[in-house]
This record gives structure tokens, sequence and C-alpha cells, in this order.
């Protein structure tokens, strides 16, 4: 794990919806706070940062106050335009702090499939990270509906790693990693620190409920490791509300899942 941390220049961090939200549903900005520290340790380190944040449906239950049962599509989209807002707000406030400028950019399944529209991410993204800027993407919600979504952030974040060209993925969950069982069910159950085949764990676990606040659960995390591990890519499943966890996992006072790419 440490190795794999100190020797990736190229790194996308995935923040999930229940990282990024507090008990009470509102945005966590100590979390950002330590998010914005931590990328700019690892900047200082000569490293390149990519975020992938979820978070806008919950942030706009937040900021408006109502609507959190509806289950109308219209409705789900609006929430979603309305925090979106919000979030790229705290964001914006807590980086510059840190003397970091952001910018957003909102992608949809398309995107993905269009060689030019891949090629202008591309050029977006190394323009922005050649400048200094910390580009931070999400799905555009407001634009996609269920049927031609990419679904999940996992899976966004290893197409955008795959796209990249990243050296790691790191996605920060409400777990420490992957278990063999669900560990909120099964007192017993082992944390996973190492997998060489995604294919294999997938057969070897027993996969629970998601968190109420997520959305992919662990499913996606193995899906987003086969992805992005077949282009070289490694990928960390760890706990982003344990302070400073990026770079408690490269000094090795932290644990994880690492799904180890072959180099
Ligand atoms: P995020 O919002 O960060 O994407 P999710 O809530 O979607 O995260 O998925 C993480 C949750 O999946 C954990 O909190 C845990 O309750 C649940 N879970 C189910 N099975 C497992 C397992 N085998 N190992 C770890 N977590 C599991």
């Amino acid at each position: 794990m440490e190795n794999t941390i100190k020797n990736s220049k190229k790194i996308i961090i995935k923040i999930g919806s229940s990282t990024i939200t507090s008990d009470d549903g509102t945005i966590d900005k100590g979390f950002i706070e330590n998010l914005a520290y931590q990328v700019k340790t690892l900047i200082e380190q000569g490293k390149r940062v990519v975020l992938v944040s979820s978070g806008a449906r919950i942030a706009g239950v937040s900021t408006i106050g109502k609507w959190s049962r509806k289950e109308d599509i219209n409705y789900k989209q609006a929430l979603c335009a309305i925090g979106q807002v919000e979030l790229m707000d705290s964001y914006r406030r807590i980086f510059n702090k840190h003397d970091i400028h952001i910018a957003q950019i909102l992608l949809t399944k398309e995107d993905f499939e269009s060689e030019a529209r891949t090629l202008n991410i591309r050029n977006t993204l190394f323009t922005l990270l050649d400048e200094g800027v910390l580009p931070i993407i999400n799905e555009n919600d407001t634009v996609c509906v269920e049927e031609i979504k990419i679904g999940d952030n996992d899976v966004l974040a290893a197409r955008t790693a795959e796209l990249w060209g990243g050296d790691l993925l790191v996605l920060l969950s409400d777990i420490e990693g992957i278990y063999d069982k669900n560990p909120s069910s099964n007192g017993d159950a082992k944390l996973i620190e190492k997998v060489i085949d995604p294919y294999e764990l997938e057969k070897n676990i027993s996969i629970g409920e998601k968190s109420s606040f997520g959305t992919g659960g662990i499913a996606t995390k193995i899906k987003a490791a086969k992805i992005v591990n077949k282009y070289g890519t490694s990928l960390v499943v760890a706990k982003g509300k344990e302070k400073d966890i990026i770079l408690k996992l490269g000094d090795g006072t932290a644990k994880g899942t690492l799904f180890q790419a072959e180099s």
C-alpha cells in the first residue's frame, strides 16, 4: 500500500455521499477542510490530483429543506441542480483557503462514448492540471434519466481514471475497505487488505446492504476495480472520514483495501 501511494503521480480521489455528508444530512465542511489539506500535501509531493465528488442530491435536500422523499425523477434532478451549486460552493470556499482554485466538470455516459468528447475532456483536464487548478467531476444528473446514466460515481471515477491515464484511484467510503462479509451485520468480518484479482474476490465474499446515503455499495467498487486494473491503475477503498486518511495510507498508519494493478 505505502509504495503504491508513494509511486503514484496521478491520483483520482472519489468522495462517496456518506463521506461528504454529516449525520444531520448537511455537507460536512470539516471533512472538506481535511481533504483540502491532504490534496495540498499530495500536490506539494509532486502529484497531480483529480476529485470525483458525490453529494449533490443530499446537498439539495438540506438546502431546500423539502422533497427528500419524492421519487419523481424531475424532483430528483431538481435536487441535484440545487445541491450541485451548494456542493461546489463549499469546495470553492475551503480549497481557496489553501490557495487551490477549483473547476467543475459535469459528465454523462455519452461523453465517454464519443471520441471527440473524450479528447475534449482530456485536453481540459490536462490544461487545468498544468495550471495548478483542481478539477472536480460529477455526473451531470440534470440531463440524465436513469436508463442512460453511468449511475454511480465509483464507475464514473473509474472511467475518468482510464481517460486520464491515472496511476491510482482512491474511493473514499464510510468503511475501512472491503470485508469478507458485511461488517455492519457480522462482528467477525475480516478486512481484505490486498486484492490481486477482483473477479476472484467477488466469488469469495458476501456483499450486504449499502449505507443509507450510499449509492453504489461494494459491488460498484469491485466493478470500478475491474475497469481500472485492466489499464494498469491500482484502486484503494478507504474510510474517508478518518483524518488524513490518504496521507496515513501513504505512511502505513491506516488500512484500506488495495486492488493492485500489474505494472
Ligand atoms: P459510498 O457512498 O461511499 O459509495 P456505499 O454506502 O455505497 O458507499 O457502500 C459502502 C457500504 O457497503 C458499507 O458502509 C457497508 O455497510 C456496506 N457493505 C456491504 N457488504 C460489504 C462488504 N463485504 N464489505 C464492506 N462493506 C460492505
